[in-house]
């Protein structure tokens, strides 16, 4: 195992350079807001990537030195070539961690590893979101006590179209009076998959001390613990029969 966990945070990196609201928020794009959650901690190596740079920055090189790759996009999910997000959920099956971020519910990776259309309510308004804790304890939330609040926020409400999570560790209700579990968690394959909803580009969610303890906490939880050959070995022989 490597001595440092290695992140990369892939986004899709348009809304910041196209609309000057967002571009004010994250000046360097949202990737490094993100990646600016590990600063001063040692046990972690950053790296960002998007979409317009060549193989959509996740070559087999990045993705060979990816142990946790997180994921933002929105409104250019159809542009992530099919066989860049087929190789991305080869990597989650083999042992990567993924971590999906609020509208990379409809990313290709994510749908890819679902099986469902992930699709889900929504409103672009000013809601309040209270994120309940539903898994007290659990390694993500640490530090986490009860509940949280965001004071402005994009609704995301159920139902959202996903298989049964493993865990759902925080439950969202929203100042409409909508619902939403906006923390679960899946495995699939040898790697750790967990769906975190926070994070509109409008507002600065990336840069809320809770939700930046929760990007660390999730890297943490999903660094891969061992990882699994893709493979279906013919075996003419039984373990007990090899001579
Ligand atoms: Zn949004």
């Amino acid at each position: 195992m490597p001595a440092t966990t290695r992140v990369t945070v892939w986004n899709e990196y348009r809304h910041e350079k196209e609309n000057e609201q967002v571009g004010a928020i994250y000046p360097d794009g949202i990737q490094a807001a993100i990646a600016s959650s590990f600063e001063g901690l040692g046990e972690f190596t950053v790296r960002t990537a998007a979409l317009d740079e060549p193989e959509c920055g996740l070559s087999d090189d990045v993705l060979d030195a990816t142990d946790v790759l997180f994921w933002w996009g929105h409104r250019a999910h159809g542009e992530v070539p099919d066989q860049i997000a087929q190789k991305v959920k080869l990597r989650v099956l083999q042992g990567m961690g993924l971590i999906v971020l609020h509208s990379a519910h409809l990313s290709k990776p994510f749908r890819g590893l679902m099986g469902t259309t992930c699709q889900l309510k929504w409103r672009e308004a000013d809601d309040r979101e209270i994120l309940w804790v539903s898994r007290p304890g659990h390694p993500i939330l640490a530090g986490i006590d009860d509940h949280f609040i965001l004071d402005q926020v994009e609704m995301y409400g159920e139902h959202f179209d996903i298989p049964e999570p493993d865990e759902t560790i925080l439950i969202s209700s929203f100042t409409g009076g909508e619902v939403f579990r906006s923390g679960c968690t899946w495995r699939r394959g040898a790697g750790k998959v967990f769906y975190f909803r926070p994070g509109h580009e409008t507002f600065p969610i990336y840069f809320d001390p809770t939700i930046r303890n929760i990007l660390v906490n999730a890297a943490r939880w999903a660094a891969p613990t061992g990882t699994m050959a893709i493979a279906c070995p013919r075996k003419d022989k039984g373990w007990l029969d090899q001579s």
